[in-house]
């Protein structure tokens, strides 16, 4: 790794399990996919990936499940947050950009499975806006 590369780090909600990416995002995609959805119980999941060799457990251990043939979706069972995607046919690693500690750098650049996805899940901009939750 050389200076320029910067190391991103993140975890779960409970600081349980710990990761660094110590490369750089080969992407950050919206999935909205059934199988994201559910296996994170929101409309969509924000992935940003790296190259394999790229990313590492630093603390705690990941629990691995095999949500399809050959998927492996990772997840603190302490607290049950769901971290990262890997697949036998993949070439990269994934994390729900939202674990990330500076979830903002990874600013995704792409919309996938669409013919998945929700009827609410909209970008309308007749929409009320909240900077935070009402009052
Ligand atoms: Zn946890
Ligand atoms: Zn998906």
């Amino acid at each position: 790794m050389n200076a320029e590369t910067k190391i991103h780090e993140g975890g779960c909600f409970c600081g349980a399990v710990r990761y660094a990416l110590t490369g750089p995002l080969t992407y950050s995609a919206h999935c909205h996919c059934r199988s994201c959805q559910r296996a994170i119980g929101a409309g969509f999941a924000t992935w940003a990936a790296v190259a394999p060799k790229n990313f590492a457990v630093t603390s705690g251990e990941m629990t691995i499940y095999n949500s399809s043939p050959g998927v492996q979706r990772g997840f603190c069972s302490k607290c049950g947050t769901s971290l990262s995607y890997a697949g036998d046919d993949w070439t990269d690693y994934a994390i729900l950009a939202a674990t990330l500690d500076d979830p903002a750098f990874a600013k995704p650049t792409t919309n996938v499975y669409l013919s998945h996805q929700l009827p609410w899940v909209v970008l309308d901009d007749e929409l009320r806006t909240y900077q935070q939750f009402p009052e």
